[in-house]
Parts: C-alpha cells; structure tokens; sequence
C-alpha cells in the first residue's frame, strides 16, 4: 500500500521547517511544482523547482487569488491512479499526477487578531490552498496531504528513501487536513457571521428568524488548544484549556506574572473571581472566591482596602482562596495579600513593587487580564448538547436602582441606596438561591447554592455573625436576594437578624405576603423586576 513520491506540489504561507524537504527532494531527484514565493524558497535552497504557471499556462493572476486553481493543478491531484480509466484520462490530457501535496494556509485567524482591516482579513481567506488540501485527501488512495510542518521531516525520509506513506498512514494525513480545513473556515464562518448582522432586508417573521440563530457564530467558532493541564477538577480526570482565537482578550488569555502553572480549579474559581469584579466599575472592587463562589466582595476607596474590607467578611475561607481586583494593585494590597494563602491573584495590573513583592511568593499564581467585551456568550455542555446564552451583565433596566419599586418601609437614604446597589451588582456572581448581606459596601455575609431560600438566608446570617468575633454584622444592615422570596419565611430570618433593607426581583404569586411581612418588620424593600439567577 506504500506510494513512492515521484512528483510533488508545494504551496505554504509559512515557510518555516521547509528546508529538510527541499533537501529530500534535491537528493531523491523529486520533481516539484510549487508557487510564487514557496517556489522562490525552494529554488533559493537549490531545488529543482516548476512555477505552477509553467504547468497551467495560465499566470498567477489577481493578487494571487488565482494561483492553483487550474484543471491542470487539480486534476493532478484528483486523478485516483487505482482506477485504470483515471490513469488513461490523465495520459490522454498529458497530465502528470501527484503523489504528494503540502500545503499551510493564509494566516487568516492571525490576521484578524493584529487588527487589520476588513478588506486585509477577507484577503488572507485562502481559496486555492483549501482546495488542493480538500482534493488531496478526498484522493489519499493516491495522495499524501501533508499540511501539518510537524511531519516534515518524516515526510523528508520517505520522499528519500523511495518509500513514500502507506495507504493507512494517507489516511491519517487526510483526516488530520480535513480537520485543519474545517476549523479554518470554521473561524471564518464565525468572524463574518458575527461581524455582518442580518440585513433588514432579509428579515422575516417566520419563527425560526427566532433569537437562537443570533447564537450561531459562536457555535460555529472552533477553539485553538492552549495547553493541557496536570490534571481536570479531580487528579483522575484529563484536561486541557482550549481558547477563542478570535478573542484575545478575557479571562481565558490571561498573562501569568508568577506562580506554578494554573490548574483546571484555578481556571474555574479565577474566573469567578474576575466575573465578579470585572464591571464594578469605576468603583474600585476586590473579590475573595472559593469553589467559585465569592466569600468576600468589597468596594473601597483604595484597593488595598476593597481587599481588606473583602478579606474581612470571611477570613477564615478566604484561606487558599482566589483574589480578584478590578484596578490596578497597589503595593499596599500586596503586603496584606502575602501573609494570607492565596492560589491565584488577578487583575488588571499591578504597581511594580506589589508584583515584585507578590512574585516572591513561588506559588502564588498571578495573572494579568484585559476587560472582555460586554457581548460575550456563554457556552455550556449537557449531556449531547450545548446551550448558550448571552452573558449575565447588571445592565438590565431593572438593574438601576431609579427604577427599583418602593414596596415596604421608607425610601432608603443615601448610603442605605448605595449598599442595596452594591448587593445587587454583588449576588449576580453568588451561586442560586443566593442571599446577600452587605453594609459599608461590603458583603458581610453570604448564603449561597442552596436549594431553597430559607437554608440561604439563614447561612447568610449565621456566616456574617459567627464569622465576627461576636459583633453582630447583621443588624442595621442591607440584603439581596437573587431571585424573588417564594413565602414570607427566607425574608424574615432576615428581617429578624435586624436587616434594615432588601432589594429582591418580585413577581412571586406571594409577593403581597411578602411586602406585608416587610412592612410590619419596618423593612425597606424594593423590587427589581430582573432576577440574576447563577447556577
Ligand atoms: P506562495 O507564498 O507560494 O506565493 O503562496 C502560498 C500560499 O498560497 C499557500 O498558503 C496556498 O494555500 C495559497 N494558494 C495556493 N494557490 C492558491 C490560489 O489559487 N488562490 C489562493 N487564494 N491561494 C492559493
């Protein structure tokens, strides 16, 4: 089943690695046909070379669209030599087959992320180099399509001693092209579609004109493997970080600054940490998560004592903790940081003795990452499947406090206003049912992922009073609720632990229970109108 290669076609963007060919084929006396620039190189490395124009008749035309695309190049490539009426045709048209394609293509992805404009983008679309790749490997009962530079020198070897690859290992190379080739246009599917909206013109109102089509971009984007990691969420799971390589800001391309590699739960409460923070802005946020939920989130007037008054509401589980920080950290954040065992640090910047000062601890990991982008969708997987949705932002018009509904108590006042703002924007990154206790503009307690709001609201009291040294945190302070108080219960354990004001969504069929509960207690409490569910 071994092909010796007697005739090749050579077409790469990246000309790197191509020399131990080009000495392969000098020695085995290989005729190549090759391309502009690739047949330059190989010239230049003393090859034997054919310009592809001497084989189609036909220049390179259209700034370099046209290069390959010729009966000439593919029939060439397609002609299946097991077939005995393929191999007379060829003789017929006086065409001489390939036994061997390589090809790497237009850097589109690369392109893109330099920030070139659209026109240069939409010019480093390959078109002809898709199409020999597509034909060599349709046709790899007679072809070896070798587009992976990491199997150049195998390829040289055989090329040299007149093996060439066998039927199986053709195989191989067609699936690994086909595979190269779908994820290429795979990324530009996804660049135009998510670029280029759906045109008025175009719209219908057919159902399936339905919202979820708008999700099709991100579906049809492929992921670039980043590296793989020790290990998953447990020592006996394989994993591995894949990234956007149309996205090159966000969490997941993060620079490491210091510290031991990353592993899979580092990603996963880091991530948390920063989804926390991110959008506190211009307010100055510090984060402190475990298991990906926050045990401390704070606003300050300074980082260090965002991070302090974080630090604060949970001591005790913040240690091994993640930190996040909206804005730059300062040197006096990092000397409080270092004596507390934390896995991970990340922001935005750093001062730069803080980081001199962080860098000392070797496993500390500290990242650096970029805002992302508002638009971001969320991926994730089911059992056979993915949903998707648009991200969770505190942007929804019910999201404003001028728009909250005064249904029990007084009008909060300034400050009292301004906690209610902080836990609302706070429990979007708490885990459902979540229940927030907050003063000074700072959780002090935290009831999260439990499976009613009763067991929330009373973790909630319990974390802020026997984490603080017997202060009672909870009276005269403010609380929210992810989602609405299905019975009056969860709000009184509340109410009862001296919380002054709630901000909660409504719409429960019980909410006159509720406000009737609030307004006996002498609770403040608004409604929302948006709930921000996080499961
Ligand atoms: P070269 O650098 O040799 O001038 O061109 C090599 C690149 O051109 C390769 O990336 C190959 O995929 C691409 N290519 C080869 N033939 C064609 C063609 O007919 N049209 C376009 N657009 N690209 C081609």
């Amino acid at each position: 089943s071994y092909r010796p290669i007697h005739r090749a076609l050579v077409s790469v963007f990246h000309k790197e690695g191509i020399e131990v060919l080009a000495q392969a084929f000098k020695n085995a006396g290989t005729e190549v046909v090759s391309t502009g620039s690739t047949a330059k190189k190989l010239a230049e490395l003393g090859v034997n070379v054919t310009p592809v124009e001497k084989v189609t008749g036909f220049p390179e035309s259209l700034d370099g669209r046209v290069k390959t695309l010729d009966p000439h190049i593919h029939s060439g490539i397609l002609a299946d030599m097991t077939n005995p009426e393929h191999r007379s045709q060829l003789a017929e048209l006086g065409i001489r087959p390939f036994d061997l394609v390589v090809v790497n293509l237009y850097p589109f992805a690369d392109t893109v992320r330099s920030g070139a404009d659209e026109a240069q983008d939409i010019e480093k679309i390959d078109i002809g180099g898709p199409s020999m790749i597509r034909g060599a490997a349709k046709n790899h009962a007679s072809v070896a399509i070798i587009t992976d530079p990491a199997d150049y020198s195998l390829t040289a070897t055989r090329v040299q001693n007149g093996e060439g690859f066998s039927l199986e290992e053709r195989k191989w190379f067609a699936a690994k092209a086909f595979a190269q080739t779908a994820s290429y246009d795979a990324t530009i599917a996804g660049w135009t579609s998510s670029r280029w909206a759906k045109p008025q013109t175009l719209q219908s109102d057919a159902a399936q004109d339905s919202a979820g089509t708008e999700f099709a971009p991100t579906l049809s984007r492929t992921w670039d493997l980043a590296h793989t990691l020790r290990y998953g969420e447990n020592p006996h799971q394989q994993a591995a970080l894949y990234i956007d390589p149309l996205n090159q800001i966000g969490f997941a391309h993060a620079e490491q600054l210091g510290g031991k590699p990353m592993s899979y739960n580092n990603y996963v409460d880091a991530d948390s940490a920063w989804r926390s923070v991110w959008d506190f802005a211009p307010a100055i946020a510090v984060a402190v998560v475990k298991h990906s939920n926050p045990c401390g989130l704070a606003i300050g007037a300074t980082v260090a004592q965002a991070h302090r008054k974080a630090h604060a509401c949970d001591p005790m589980s913040a240690y091994g903790g993640v930190i996040a920080a909206n804005t730059r950290v300062s040197l006096e954040m990092a000397q409080q940081v270092k004596p507390i065992f934390t896995e991970v640090i990340v922001a935005p910047a750093y001062d730069e003795e803080a980081l001199s000062l962080l860098q000392t601890k070797k496993n500390l990991r500290i990242l650096r990452v970029a805002n992302p982008p508002k638009t971001q969708r969320q991926l994730r997987q089911i059992d056979g499947g993915m949903l998707v949705q648009s991200k969770d932002m505190i942007d929804a018009p019910g999201d404003r406090s001028d728009t909250w509904q005064l249904v029990a108590g007084s009008a909060a006042d300034d400050g009292t206003l301004r906690d209610l703002e902080f836990a609302w924007r706070a429990i979007r990154s708490v885990k459902s049912n979540a229940i927030l206790i907050a003063s000074d503009q700072a959780t002090v307690g935290i009831g999260m992922g439990q499976v009613n709001r009763v067991d929330s609201s009373q973790l909630a009291v319990t974390r802020a009073n026997t984490l603080a040294d017997g202060a009672n945190r909870t009276q005269g302070a403010v609380a929210a609720s992810d989602a609405f108080f299905p019975f009056p219960d969860g709000f009184e354990i509340l109410s009862n632990a001296g919380v002054k004001a709630v901000v909660q969504p409504g719409g429960s069929i019980r909410d006159e229970a509720v406000f009737e509960s609030a307004k006996k207690a002498g609770v403040t409490m608004y409604v929302t109108g948006t709930r921000h569910f996080f499961h």
